[in-house]
C-alpha cells in the first residue's frame, strides 16, 4: 500500500521557482506526484537578512518506508545543489515531510508530521491547498492556517 504524502518544497537562492520544478521532476523518479500547489512568496522566518522564499507543496504517493523516503528528499536536495552554512541560512532548496496521511512518525532524524508544520503558515497554505480536509494523525483535528504573510505569486509549480 502506498503513503499519501505532502512535500513542503522552500527555496530562496539561485532561480527559486526553476530549482522547485526540477526538485518536481526528481521527485516524480521516486513518487507518484499527483498534484503540486500554487507558488507562495514569504517574509523569511529568523536567521541573518535574506531575500524572500518561495514555497509550495507535492501531494505524492509513495511505494516505500518514511524513513525511505526521506532518505529520497535528502538525495534530491543534495543533487540540487544544497548548501549547509547556517542555520535558517539561505538555501537553494528545502524539501521537508510535512504530512503522511493516518500516520504519526517519530524518530532521532524524522517527526512527521513536521515538527514546524503547525506554526509555519508557509507550509500549512499550500499543504491545505493540495488537501484541505488534512489532519493531525495524532489528534484526528483537522489543521488550521496560523496568521503569517504568505502571498501566492500565481505561478504553480
Ligand atoms: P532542515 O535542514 O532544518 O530542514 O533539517 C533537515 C533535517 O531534519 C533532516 O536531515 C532530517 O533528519 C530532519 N527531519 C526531521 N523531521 C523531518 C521532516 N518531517 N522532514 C524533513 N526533515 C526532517
Amino acid at each position: 500500500m502506498s503513503l499519501r504524502v505532502v512535500i513542503g518544497l522552500g527555496a530562496n537562492l539561485g532561480d527559486p521557482l526553476e530549482t522547485m520544478r526540477t526538485a518536481v521532476s526528481d521527485l516524480s523518479t521516486v513518487a507518484r506526484v499527483e498534484k503540486t500547489s500554487h507558488v507562495y512568496r514569504t517574509a523569511p522566518v529568523g536567521g541573518p537578512p535574506q531575500l524572500a522564499f518561495l514555497n509550495a507543496a507535492a501531494l505524492v504517493a509513495y511505494d516505500g518506508s518514511p524513513s525511505s523516503l526521506l532518505d529520497d528528499l535528502l538525495a534530491i536536495e543534495a543533487r540540487l545543489g544544497r548548501v549547509r552554512r547556517e542555520r535558517w541560512g539561505p538555501r537553494v532548496i528545502d524539501l521537508d515531510l510535512l504530512w503522511i496521511d493516518g500516520v504519526a512518525w517519530e524518530s532521532a532524524r524524522l517527526v512527521v508530521p513536521h515538527r514546524h508544520l503547525r506554526e509555519r503558515a508557509f507550509a500549512l497554505v499550500p499543504l491545505l491547498e493540495l488537501v484541505p480536509d488534512a489532519s493531525d494523525p495524532r489528534t484526528g483535528e483537522p489543521f488550521a492556517v496560523p496568521a503569517g504573510d504568505v502571498q501566492s505569486t500565481g505561478d504553480v509549480l
